[in-house]
């Protein structure tokens, strides 16, 4: 199993929604695919046609280590992944870590004991750089931040990348920062295109070859409890995110692809 965070401190950069389409992107694919919703909002939970009000067992009971994933995921039916869910209840877990052992280490304990069932597990983080995205950042091998390419986007980013640091030297030696990945772009606005410029020339092959478009087809799906991906794939939202689930797996399975991916454009 390799394990994702999808973080930015910012809200409404489009987290949760590239989480729950990359899953079910990834899921179409025959991977198989756990979703940790971390944030205490549950938007992913809701989004994956899981009702976060009816939830037995959250991710909270798995941080406090009163229930097991086993015990505390629920099956997506729409998006064909498993999600250990949120709710509201998480947001007491902050303030009850603090004084417990092994406080960020708690989801990495969890997972641990999953690792055999699924191919990806995908970490929807809140958005904040608090004791639960820490908990994210040190069970995970990898983040990928989703960003839109607007002026300031840049600056919230180097917060991201100090922090992504501290845990790799302190915490988790395995942390890396997979990739940028860019949403909700308008290729008609300057601005975004120069920023997009800006991001390749800072981060390289950091920065996902795959550009999820602005598209209102992505929004409405939450509203209908599924992935965009299941509920329109045929809108240019829905197969940005299936172009970018192909990518997220032709980078992390060498033999399919030549070692640069990139090297496939030829
Ligand atoms: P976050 O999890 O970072 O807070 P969300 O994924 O919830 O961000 O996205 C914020 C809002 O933007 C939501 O209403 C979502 O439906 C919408 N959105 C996200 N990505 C797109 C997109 N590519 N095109 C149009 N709307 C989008
Ligand atoms: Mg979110």
């Amino acid at each position: 199993m390799r394990t994702f965070c999808i973080a930015n401190q910012k809200g409404g950069v489009g987290k949760t929604t590239t989480t729950v389409n990359l899953a079910a992107g990834l899921a179409r694919i025959g991977r198989r695919v756990l979703v940790v919703d971390l944030d205490p909002q549950g938007n992913a939970t809701m989004g994956s046609g899981v009702d976060k009000r009816q939830l037995a067992h959250s991710v909270y009971q798995v941080l406090l280590e009163t229930a097991t994933i086993a015990q505390a995921r629920s099956r997506s039916e729409a998006g064909g992944y498993d999600i250990v869910g949120a709710n509201r209840e998480l947001a007491g877990a902050e303030v009850e870590l603090v004084d417990l052992d092994r406080r960020e280490r708690r989801l990495r304990g969890a997972l641990a004991a999953v690792v055999a069932e699924y191919d990806f597990a995908l970490i929807d983080c809140p958005p904040s750089l608090s004791l639960l995205t820490l908990n994210g950042l040190v069970a995970a091998h990898g983040v990928i931040v989703p960003m839109q390419c607007e002026y300031f986007a840049l600056e919230g980013l180097s917060d991201l990348v100090n922090t992504i640091r501290q845990v790799h030297a302190n915490l988790n030696p395995d942390l890396q920062l997979i990739g940028l990945l860019r949403v909700m772009f308008d290729p008609r606005i300057t601005l975004q295109q120069q920023v997009s410029e800006q991001l390749k020339a800072h981060f390289g092959n950091k920065v996902f070859d795959t550009v999820i478009p602005r598209n209102v087809r992505l929004a409405e799906a939450p509203s209908y409890g599924q992935p965009g991906v299941v509920f329109d794939p045929a809108a240019k939202g829905a197969q940005a995110f299936i172009e970018f689930a192909r990518e997220m797996d032709r980078r992390l399975t060498p033999a399919a692809a030549p070692p640069p991916a990139r090297a496939a454009a030829a």
